[in-house]
């Protein structure tokens, strides 16, 4: 059965229009990694482009069980009640392991998946963690074109998953929690680095007091570490469950996103980009190249007899790489 030409005009309109099942499908489009449909998902994208860039783009990372979920609906229905539109997108890097996701699921945003000025995205599930980034910020500009204008994109505490969205957001949020002993859960040295904004969550009942503490000591720890950036991490609490704290955290997010230059950072990301997608791309041709591929069984099983070293099997591999193919 052949299905009919897919007609990128009637999709572009549809974003532009707010259709949500549009949305959902030009998602889907830059999603997919075959080759036709990449092609065509770069159309698509080329034409809505002059219609986005125009949200305020979020991250959120915490370790799983930092109540994630919870606090993303509960500020995305504070901001949708205030007339944002807002868009939840994911970037779950085991997603493309298990081929099933867990982050941005509807069922863990219940208020915002029932909301009509929200729209609720899983991770995309295939490929490298490099080509989940990569339709990640090709949806941002679908959901932007589509009129949303507060982007927030999710991912677990994993160290590269973070540091993937932080080049794709303007702002970067990093949810911990408090744990006795004085230790933070889910702060590792990179992270401090890339979080804009620290909230300690679940600083409600018997946990308040602990939490205060924490974020206490943490924001003197920030203040040591100095950095000498015009901008200064806050390190405050919430309680996603409560609701307290959100509008806080809001208020910083927004001050961040004006402390800065958005356009150049936006800018500097793209041009960022460009070589991650490059590496990825030579990367991907060198191990899919026919004659590496015939050469490099040859090349291991000379290294494993300790005839070549292996810096000598690499020049070979390159060099067979290199040579035109006939
Ligand atoms: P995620 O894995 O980071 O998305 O975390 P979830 O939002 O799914 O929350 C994990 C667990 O923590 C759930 O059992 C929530 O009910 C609970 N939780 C989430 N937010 C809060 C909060 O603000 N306070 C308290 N006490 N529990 C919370």
């Amino acid at each position: 059965m052949t299905r009919p030409p897919l007609d990128l005009d009637a999709m572009a309109a549809g974003v532009r229009d707010r259709t949500p099942a549009w949305v959902a499908r030009a998602i889907t489009l830059v999603e997919s990694t075959r080759p036709d449909h990449q092609a065509q998902a770069q159309r698509l994208l080329a034409t809505l482009t002059p219609d986005a860039g125009r949200s305020h783009r979020i991250g959120i990372s915490g370790v799983p069980g930092a109540g994630k979920s919870t606090f993303i609906d509960a500020l995305g229905s504070d901001l949708t009640g205030s007339g944002h539109r807002v868009a939840v997108l994911a970037v779950d890097p085991s997603s493309v392991r298990s081929r099933g996701s867990i982050l941005g699921d509807k069922t863990r945003m219940a208020r915002l998946a029932a909301d009509p000025d929200a729209y609720v995205r899983p991770s995309p599930t295939a490929g490298t963690l490099g080509g989940v980034a990569k339709a990640t910020r090709e949806a941002i500009v679908v959901v932007e074109a589509a009129g949303y204008d507060v982007v927030i994109v999710e991912t677990v505490g994993v160290g590269q998953s973070e540091t993937a969205v932080a080049d794709m957001v303007d702002s970067f949020l990093l949810l911990a929690l408090a744990r006795t002993g004085d230790q933070l859960q889910g702060i590792k040295k990179g992270i401090l680095e890339i979080a804009d904004v620290i909230a300690v969550n679940k600083a409600d009942g018997p946990h308040e007091a602990e939490a205060k503490r924490a974020a206490r000591e943490l924001s003197g720890a920030l203040h040591l570490l100095g950095g000498g950036s015009a901008w200064t991490t806050p390190v405050l609490t919430c309680s996603g469950i409560e609701g307290t704290g959100v509008a806080e955290i809001w208020a910083q997010l927004t001050a961040h996103r004006d402390s800065q230059d958005v356009d150049e950072r936006r800018r500097r990301q793209q041009v960022g980009w460009m070589r991650v997608m490059a590496e990825e791309a030579i990367l991907s041709r060198f191990r899919t190249n026919p004659a590496v591929r015939a050469a490099v069984t040859d090349m291991e099983q000379r290294i494993l007899a300790g005839s070549i070293t292996p810096a000598q099997a690499t020049e070979h591999l390159l060099a067979v790489f290199d040579k035109p193919q006939t």
